[in-house]
Formats: structure tokens, C-alpha cells, sequence
């Protein structure tokens, strides 16, 4: 998608309004639209990037030291009972934005929100590739 018709961009910059609770010179964070909780936000990237994996690594390490603040100051002042930090990269890992956001969902006490899998088995063949080439790779 081009950057000028991507919403995230437009918010942004201020194009398209926005609930923003903070902002600096890289981050907007701002309030979910359609939040999967109470205190959903979305910490999104004032540059366009499609997602994590192009996101440069120097504001990707800034974007967590961000979430951290945040998550602490949510719990502290919403009283939720855990926070789950989120962040999506291409359809198939359910991104639907593809401008580079991460998501803070506060988690209260049976809350029946499901952001969970089921347990499968670790397959020998995935284990050993993992072991030898992402091994290699790192
Ligand atoms: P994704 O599925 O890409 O990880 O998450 C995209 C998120 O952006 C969704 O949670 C969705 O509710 C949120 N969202 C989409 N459009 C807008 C918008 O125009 N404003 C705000 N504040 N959030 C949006
Ligand atoms: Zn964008």
C-alpha cells in the first residue's frame, strides 16, 4: 500500500484523528478503535514501516522500553491483572495494518479473551533445522 493512503500514516501525521496519550519524534501511541479491551492502544511508528521486520532495529528497541513504560502505567492505573504486548507481521500472523504497530491489551481476571493455541508436538525434523540453520543464522 502506498504511504499515502495508509491510515496509520494519515493518523500520524494528523490527517485522521486520532485518541493519542502520547506521542515523542518516532512514536504516536494511541487508543485502539475497536479495543479487545479496556485500555487497548497501539503504540504505531510516525515513519512508515510495514511491520517489525523492516522496522530499523534502533527504534525497534525503542518501541519496547515504550511498551514497558506503558504496560507499568496501565496496570498501575487501570488496576488490570496482566497486559499482553501484541505485534502482528503479514496476514498470515493476522496483520491487518501493515504499517508497524504493536498492540498493549490490559487483561483482567476472566476476561475470556483468547489470544491463546493449542500446545502442539515439536516435530524432530523442525527441531534439528532450528538447531542447525537458525542456529547458524544468529
Ligand atoms: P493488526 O491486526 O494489524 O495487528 O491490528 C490493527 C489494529 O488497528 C486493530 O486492532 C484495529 O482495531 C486498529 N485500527 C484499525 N483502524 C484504526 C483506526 O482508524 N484508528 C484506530 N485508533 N485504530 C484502528
Ligand atoms: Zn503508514
Amino acid at each position: 500500500m502506498g504511504e499515502n493512503k495508509c491510515i496509520f500514516c494519515k493518523i500520524a501525521n494528523g490527517e485522521v484523528p486520532s485518541s493519542t496519550v502520547y506521542e515523542d519524534d518516532v512514536f504516536k501511541v494511541i487508543l485502539d478503535i475497536n479495543p479487545a479491551s479496556a485500555g487497548h492502544v497501539l503504540i504505531i511508528s510516525k515513519q512508515h514501516y510495514k511491520n517489525l521486520l523492516e522496522l530499523p532495529s534502533d527504534l525497534a528497541a525503542k518501541s519496547i522500553v515504550l511498551a514497558k513504560k506503558l504496560m507499568i502505567g496501565i496496570t498501575d492505573i487501570l488496576k488490570c491483572d496482566g497486559v499482553n504486548l501484541v505485534q502482528n507481521n503479514e496476514e498470515a500472523a493476522g496483520q491487518t495494518v501493515f504499517h508497524f504497530h504493536v498492540h498493549i491489551i490490559p487483561r483482567y481476571q476472566d476476561d475470556n479473551l483468547r489470544l491463546n493455541w493449542t500446545p502442539g508436538l515439536l516435530e524432530e525434523e523442525i527441531k534439528v533445522k532450528m538447531l542447525t540453520d537458525i542456529r547458524n543464522y544468529m
